[in-house]
């Protein structure tokens, strides 16, 4: 490439997505013909509820659904969110205070381009979902993580956080349950955190996407609701794609300030103006109906989840704590770092080698810890049928010894 070609240092700077990587090398093995266990996938392995697409599939034949909605989203969506905010949150919010976007990325993505100026921290606690930091750097701020381990419960501490701010500190990154670690942070951590915040002027960026997919009896604590006098400078980032088995209709939303939802507005009606009104009204039909689908779903995803952990600490060599929430188990695997494995006696110097040779050699599709700031990690979604599960932790114990 010519240097007059050379793409732009923001896009340069920007690395692609971990889990669309292995997620794209395990499907080109399958489509091979290669018979892999995929673990790396993000998404319930259920379809969308009969009632949401039967829902869709009539808006599809109204044609007064099928032109331009008002950018921030259906009126009768907005006013389902702040209900449903009400309902599960439980505080108060107006519709004029959601913006419904294209899918909960695209709210984290709009969330940081209206808060950021060049220059500015946002402090994400690690392990951390993929796409933060390269968010951030988007927006031309500076991603500063703060790591904890699974001795501390995968939650940050005040100290630790306080330890990195800086007076360039411009906001935080809440995701609790977590993407990747299944960490849910106790009702001390997110009030702790959320007063740090209130104390010391950062905003809160609170990705809520996997708030119904808690087990053991644990609760998603929401910010908003632990400490109220948050709300001003909070974002609450979230969607259907995880509770409704609703990825593909790419329907998400943002919940902010008065002047925060019409600034993301103003930036969404230059780039991609309304989620397409069919998603929408399908997301009408999701947020606005009952719990039942995602109970379902909670209760397979539980016994995985169980399965998976006792899979993975049967492998010697790995350990896992149970998590707590989500569909992902994380796996410590550095005892498998620098020592001959598989047949081949082949050797990992880190997790990124480790998934590449058990996708190679077992046929076990991992996301790598490296793509959540957490090297020395495996990530399993445990969203798959319960036969593939078990097969891949046969394949993983027997390739290790
Ligand atoms: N936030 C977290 C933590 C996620 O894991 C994901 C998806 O994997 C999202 C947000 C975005 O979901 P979507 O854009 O599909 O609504």
């Amino acid at each position: 490439m010519a240097e007059w070609q050379t793409l732009s240092d923001r896009i340069n700077s920007v690395a692609p997505s971990a889990t669309l990587a292995v997620d794209s090398k395990a499907k080109a093995m399958k489509a091979a013909g290669i018979d892999v266990i995929g673990f790396g996938a993000g998404e319930p392995n259920f379809p969308t509820p009969d009632y949401i697409v039967d829902a869709a599939a009539s808006a599809c034949h109204d044609p007064k659904n099928h032109h331009y909605t008002p950018t921030p989203g259906l009126p009768p969506l907005r006013k389902a969110i702040a209900e449903k905010t009400l309902r599960d949150s439980g505080y108060e919010v107006s519709p004029d205070q959601v913006v419904v976007t294209n899918g909960g990325k695209q709210a984290v993505y709009e969330a940081l381009q209206i808060l950021i100026n060049p220059g500015d921290e946002v402090i994400i606690p690690a392990p951390y979902w993929t796409t933060y930091p390269e968010a951030v750097k988007l927006a031309g701020g500076k991603p500063v993580t703060v790591f904890s381990g699974a001795e501390n419960g995968f939650a940050p501490t005040v100290e630790s956080l306080e330890a990195a701010r800086t007076p360039r500190t411009k906001a935080i990154f809440v995701n609790t349950p977590s993407n990747p670690t299944g960490a849910v942070w106790s009702e001390e951590t997110v009030r702790a955190v959320g007063e740090w915040a209130v104390e010391r002027h950062v905003w809160v960026l609170s990705d809520e996407i996997y708030e119904h997919l808690t087990y053991d009896g644990e609760k998603t604590a929401y910010i908003g609701a632990v400490v109220p006098e948050i709300r001003d400078q909070l974002i609450v980032l979230n969607g259907v794609a995880k509770t409704y088995a609703m990825t593909g209709w790419r329907v998400g939303w943002l919940i902010g300030s008065l002047p925060v939802a019409k600034a993301a507005a103003k930036l969404q009606g230059h780039m991609t103006s309304n989620v397409a009104d069919v998603s929408q009204q399908a997301a009408l039909t999701a947020v606005s109906g009952s719990l039942d689908a995602v109970a379902m779903m909670r209760k397979a995803f539980d016994k995985r989840r169980k399965a998976i952990v006792a899979g993975l600490n049967a492998v010697d060599g790995v350990t896992c704590r149970m998590p707590k929430g989500a569909f992902y188990a994380f796996a410590d695997v550095k005892a498998l770092l620098n020592r001959p494995l598989g047949k081949n006696g082949n050797v990992a110097k880190n997790s990124s080698e480790l998934a590449e040779l058990l996708l190679e050699e077992a046929h076990v599709a991992a996301v790598p810890g490296e793509g959540f700031g957490a090297s020395g990690f495996l990530r399993f979604s445990y969203a798959l049928e319960d036969d593939a599960l078990a097969e891949g932790m046969r394949r993983f114990k027997e390739w290790v010894g």
